[in-house]
Parts: C-alpha cells; sequence; structure tokens
C-alpha cells in the first residue's frame, strides 16, 4: 500500500480526499492518506508557525523548526533520503503526467504545502528533495496544489479505476491527447454519433481512436508531437493532415 503523508496549515481544505475514486482507494486499501496540521509541530505558549521576513518586505513566512519537526517526526525510523520529499511551489518543476507516473511509483511521499509568502529557504536547501509547481500561477496555499498531485498519483496506482486500463488512454498517459468520446443518444438534436464506433468492429473503432487522439493532438497541442512515440501508420495519418491543411 502506498503511504501519502500532507503537512499543512489547513487539513480541513482536504475534504475532496474524502470523494469518489480517492475515497474508492483509501477504503480498498491502495493508498494510507494521513494529514499533519503544521502547528501541532510548532512551540511555545502560541505554537507560532511564521514570522516577518527578514530584511522587511511584506507577508509572512513559515519557519524552518516547526517544518523540520514534523518531518523528521513522520518519517520517524525512516532514511530521510528514501522517500521524496516534496515542497508544493510555483518555483518547482511543472507536475505533468509522467512527473505523476514516477511518483506513483514510490511507497510513500511527503507533501509540505506552503501558505503567505512561502517557506524558509533552507527548508528547500536541507530538508526537501523534490519541488513541484502545478502551473505557472500562484495560488494562495499548496494545498489545491498537493490535491492535484496526489489526485494524479493515486488513480494511477493499480486498482485505484475501475476499467483496467482506462489510465493509459487518458490524455497524456501515451504523450498525444485524448479523442473524443460519445455515449447514449447515437442522435442528439440532429448531431450523430460516428458510424464506426457503432459498428461493433474493434479494430476500426481502436483505429479511429487513435486517428482522433492524433488529430485532436495536431490541432491544439502540436508540441506534444515532437515527444510522442509514432508508428509508421500514425506518420502517414498526420503526413494527409498536413496534405490537408496545405490544401486549404
Ligand atoms: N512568494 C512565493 C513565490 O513567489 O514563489 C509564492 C507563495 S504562494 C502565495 C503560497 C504557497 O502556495 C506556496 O508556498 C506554495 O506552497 C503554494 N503555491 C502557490 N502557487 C503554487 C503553484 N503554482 N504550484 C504549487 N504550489 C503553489
Amino acid at each position: 500500500m502506498m503511504r501519502i503523508d500532507i503537512l499543512t496549515l489547513l487539513p480541513e481544505a482536504f475534504i475532496y480526499l474524502n470523494y469518489s475514486i480517492l475515497q474508492r482507494a483509501q477504503a480498498a486499501g491502495l493508498v494510507d492518506i494521513h494529514l499533519h496540521h503544521l502547528r501541532e509541530s510548532a512551540t511555545g505558549k502560541h505554537r507560532v508557525t511564521d514570522e516577518p521576513p527578514f530584511g522587511g518586505g511584506g507577508g509572512m513566512v513559515l519557519k524552518p523548526e516547526p517544518i523540520f519537526t514534523a518531518v523528521e517526526s513522520i518519517l520517524q525510523g525512516e532514511q530521510m533520503n528514501d522517500h521524496p520529499i516534496i515542497l508544493m511551489t510555483p518555483q518547482g518543476r511543472p507536475f505533468t503526467q509522467s512527473i505523476a507516473q514516477e511518483l506513483s511509483q514510490h511507497e510513500r511521499l511527503l507533501l509540505i504545502c506552503g501558505r503567505y509568502e512561502g517557506v524558509d529557504e533552507r527548508v528547500r536547501q536541507h530538508l526537501v528533495t523534490d519541488e513541484i509547481s502545478i502551473g505557472d500561477y500562484v495560488l494562495t496555499g499548496g494545498e489545491l496544489a498537493a490535491m492535484v498531485v496526489v489526485d494524479a498519483v493515486v488513480r494511477l496506482l493499480p486498482g485505484a479505476l475501475g476499467a483496467a486500463g482506462a489510465a493509459e488512454t487518458d490524455s497524456h498517459a501515451t504523450g498525444l491527447l485524448e479523442g473524443p468520446h460519445y455515449t447514449k443518444p447515437a442522435s442528439f438534436r440532429g448531431w450523430d454519433v460516428p458510424d464506426v464506433l457503432r459498428s461493433g468492429h474493434a479494430g476500426q473503432v481502436a483505429r479511429w481512436r487513435r486517428q482522433e487522439a492524433l488529430r485532436r493532438t495536431w490541432e491544439r497541442r502540436p508540441d506534444l508531437l515532437l515527444t510522442a512515440v509514432l508508428s509508421e501508420e500514425d506518420k502517414w495519418f498526420l503526413g494527409q493532415l498536413a496534405a490537408g491543411e496545405e490544401d486549404t
């Protein structure tokens, strides 16, 4: 079973983990998620977790001592460097599906959520082993970012999704965007589901899906085609798309 520890000043925010696939994965014993309130590791009467920055300027900075104490206590008895200790930060490496896949291979993960102006630099220098950003924008705290990472990682754990292999064709899992989906009714307001999907011909359906994934990626994220693994048939199809574009 994978274990995920999350260090935060706002454990209440993690209610999202109690629903749907994340809830079922925990109930099925695929993942064990522990929330730790940073304030509990702070000392003194007021359990202070943040102070103004040295050198002045606005905002508050999370103090190093409670964070070091919490992480050392959570990983008690473990080699500190055996498990990723991840700081959520807009300055981290940009989160992708392949990082989610990489993290899903670990037995244990520890995520640290920042707040205010962020954490004391010594946490970054001497405690964390990884820094992840969920995008080029600034959130108020690391909680939403941690939930994004946990969600993306947990759905990759074997058995987490109902249908085996469902995660394998998701957008980005194959290096491409996934093609369109349709469900009942077969005709809605005169808009019909493509015939091939109702043909019952598994080979033709698979070929259509692959081509639609290629088409969608070509139209929306051509940059992904530079690194996707492509067969000769894929390359031929992309050639057709390119030729079609030249004709118009
Ligand atoms: N002053 C910091 C900076 O400019 O890099 C930003 C601090 S932000 C207001 C507070 C916290 O939210 C950060 O410490 C981090 O934990 C989290 N956070 C904000 N944006 C994030 C992002 N894009 N990805 C991951 N975490 C983020």
